[in-house]
């Protein structure tokens, strides 16, 4: 398909500025650009079906079962989106006087307060912009933590093989050493591997439970008081509370620290790299340390974004809660474990489920034996999906499992759809077994097949 530049025909413009209205004021020569700026030119049509075009490219949770592991791509209910469209809202500037912004406030406070008790915490901020954000502002508060204490020993976090590649990225960029320790023949955290790690020099452990296999550490108590004894602190990866929120709470885990994908699991699409939420909750004794917005008038400016956040994305979480109430939050949680041990039940007689028992939001499997039985592999498998019209799944993550897929059915998919896609995985199964060259080559239907994802990665192109 063409670039919208590609299209562009000179005087085919669009005129969609509204007529002047204020008096024309001239801007200071420095400020004015030398040359006009490079605009494509359409016109209506040419811009609606551009754009039409663009939308048929793309598949998203209102196309169709979209399981990618860990991300959580559930259907967002569009009243949230409608709350988030109120002129009040968006009409609303950072910079406008307190008597203008009373109402942004009370979403902000009112989302905190709902927020903190989901998560068993007594602060929080909004201000990081996604998930990697919220856990760099949650370890540079355990960071500001030791240093107030004038401990300038703990110089490791830890970190377990199963984590999101976010965790040891965010320690490393903390200035932490990380401390990678292997899980047990279970998949939850090995006990003594992590005694072996923990020392004096222990700033804190990152976690995240139920972890990215989907399992449910049961030993999460004492692998937190274990980290409080070495004189660590407990960081919880709450990117995805799909599983647990209004069940149990990291506040109650022993957890210090917590950060929340309110794009996740509070109803904010995404997986375009549109606007998120990576809410920060912790204890009282970090909250001195929280960021500090200047428009929230608290003072001493420390801040990690500009202003209160994307501030959008918290009004559809707010209006997400409110709406779920104290009954549908647990309830949505509940069916997210139902639906992904549902689907994994259908799944295990097809392939291989890498840890065959009680599973949270999410499961994996492991195509090893597949693969060596037909030469096709989880790329193959999950590419073969496209050709039957649902998402892949997550590939090769977590990296404890080789050949994995890891499926997250999230709550709002029917027990039918549920079905169909088991039928869709038999399918695929059996159609590697007849026509392997069929899935090494797939997809067939999509409108781009195999990229070359290394070469996208290493040199990707990013303007004509
Ligand atoms: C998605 C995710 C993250 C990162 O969140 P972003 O908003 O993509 O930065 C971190 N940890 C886990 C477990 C996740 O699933």
């Amino acid at each position: 398909m063409k670039l919208i530049f590609e299209r562009s025909k000179p005087g085919h413009a669009l005129t969609i500025l509204p007529p002047l209205d204020v008096e024309r004021t001239a801007l200071p020569a420095a400020l004015l650009r030398e040359s006009a700026p490079m605009l494509p030119e359409l016109s209506e049509t040419e811009l609606s079906r551009h754009y039409t075009e663009l939308n048929k490219q793309v598949y998203g949770v209102n196309d169709g079962f979209y399981p990618l592991g860990s991300c959580t791509m559930k259907y967002n209910p569009r009243v949230d989106e409608e709350m988030a469209a109120l002129p009040g809202f968006t009409g609303i500037h950072p910079l406008a006087p307190k008597t203008a912004t009373e109402g942004c406030r009370k979403v902000l406070e009112l989302a905190a307060s709902l927020l903190e008790e989901i998560s068993g915490m007594d602060a929080m901020t909004f201000e990081p912009a996604a998930g990697a954000h919220g856990e760099f502002t949650g370890v540079l508060l355990i960071k500001q933590y030791h240093d107030a204490r004038g401990d300038s020993a703990r110089r490791k976090i830890i970190v377990p093989d199963s984590a999101h590649g976010t965790n040891p990225a965010t320690a490393a960029m903390c200035g932490y050493e990380v401390i990678n320790i292997a899980s047990g023949e279970d998949g939850c955290v090995d006990l003594e591997s992590l005694k072996a790690a923990l020392g004096p020099d222990t700033a804190g452990l990152m976690l995240t439970n139920p972890n990215t296999v989907g399992l449910f550490d049961p030993n999460i108590l004492e692998i937190t008081r274990l980290v409080h004894e070495a004189g660590g602190l407990c960081y919880y990866d709450g990117a995805n509370l799909n599983a647990i929120m209004g069940h149990v709470r990291p506040g109650d885990m022993g957890f210090d620290c917590v950060h929340m994908n309110l794009h996740k699991t509070f109803a904010t699409p995404h997986g375009g790299g549109g606007p998120g939420a990576g809410a920060v909750g912790c204890k009282v004794f970090l909250a001195p340390y929280l960021p500090k917005s200047a428009m929230l008038d608290e003072p001493g400016h420390c801040q990690v974004r500009s202003f209160a956040g994307n501030f959008l994305v918290v009004v559809r979480a707010l209006t997400y809660i409110l709406t779920l109430g104290r009954e549908g939050i647990p309830q949505a949680s509940e069916t997210a474990v139902l639906n992904a041990n549902y689907l994994m039940k259908g799944l295990r007689e097809i392939f291989t489920p890498a840890f065959d028992r009680l599973c949270m939001h999410e499961f994996v499997l492991d195509l090893s034996d597949y693969k060596k039985e037909t030469g096709v592999s989880a790329l193959d498998v999950a590419k073969g999906l496209i050709d039957f019209g649902i998402h892949p799944p997550t590939m090769y993550f977590p990296l404890i499992v080789h050949e994995a897929l890891m499926l997250e059915p999230t709550e709002t998919e029917s027990r039918e759809t549920l079905d169909e896609v088991a039928e869709i995985f038999r399918k695929v199964a059996e159609l590697g077994r007849e026509d392997p060259e069929y899935l090494h080559t797939a997809p067939h239907k999509a409108p781009i097949g195999r990229p070359d994802e290394v070469a996208a990665a290493r040199s990707p192109i990013l303007r004509a």
